[in-house]
């Protein structure tokens, strides 16, 4: 997979690249990044790249020549993705689709954000949640990370992605690890037991209970089993 990040800020995004998994992938050449700085298409003696909103108000607006001139010297792109808080909400089931990609490019915003009419030049626009971020690297960041660990070979174990939060509609079950009492705080005596089965029907429905508890309107789209679905019913008679 190839990612293409326009950013006026390029020092961001480097040294991310340059620590663990991310690191992995590149040098096994499981995906390549580029890092385009917008400012190299900025206009004039002073590389601008913003002016100041029509209508007036605060803050400044990335021109749209400016981010479209940019964007035209990395196509062809199988997506071209803007980061906004206007976007779509960028969610597991989107990081799979776009993990099946070739080329991601990823425009990242900063100020007031990008003139709205570059909205024309892109396939889509994606937001990271319901908050406002000083600029779209974080959020470029998060759709790079999220799509990179499913491509096959980035993360070392594929199951360990299988049972993700998410990936079902369903959050992950807690997780334990040695000790085995810390600060007065035991492990549940099924994960000691070494009876794999049991593990496995615990471990699937702690994740149906946390999501109930935590985040029941996933429940709504999960893709339950007749299992899950008769414990689901019993957990909630237990409320
Ligand atoms: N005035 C804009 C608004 O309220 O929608 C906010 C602009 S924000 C300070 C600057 C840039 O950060 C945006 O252009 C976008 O690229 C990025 N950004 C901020 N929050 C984001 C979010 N939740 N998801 C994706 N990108 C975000």
């Amino acid at each position: 997979m190839r990612y293409t990040v326009l950013t006026l800020f390029p020092g961001l995004i480097q040294p991310w690249l340059e620590e663990s998994l991310l690191k992995k992938a590149r040098e096994r050449g499981l995906i390549q990044v580029e890092v385009v700085d917008l400012r190299a298409f900025g206009l004039g003696r002073y590389r601008t790249v913003d002016d100041t909103p029509y209508g007036g108000g605060a803050g400044m607006v990335i021109r749209p020549d400016v981010a479209v001139a940019a964007l035209e010297t990395v196509l062809p792109a199988d997506e071209v993705i803007l980061l906004s808080p206007a976007g779509e909400p960028f969610t597991q089931r989107l990081a799979e689709e776009l993990s099946q990609k070739a080329h991601l490019v990823l425009l990242s915003g900063r100020y007031e954000g990008v003139d709205a009419r570059v909205e024309a030049f892109v396939t889509r626009t994606l937001s990271i949640g319901d908050y406002v971020l000083m600029g779209g690297e974080v959020a470029a960041l998060a759709v790079l990370e999220a799509t990179a660990r499913l491509i096959p070979g980035v993360i070392g174990d594929p199951e360990s992605h299988r049972q993700d939060s998410f990936v079902r509609g369903l959050l992950d079950y807690p997780q334990y690890t040695r000790p085995p009492v810390f600060r007065g705080l035991g492990v549940p005596e099924v994960l000691l037991s070494g009876h794999h089965q049991e593990v496995a029907l615990w471990r699937r429905k702690e994740a149906l209970r946390r999501t109930l508890l935590l985040r029941p309107e996933l429940l709504r789209e999960a893709r339950l089993g007749a299992l899950e679905a008769r414990w689901l019913a019993e957990l909630d008679r237990e409320d």
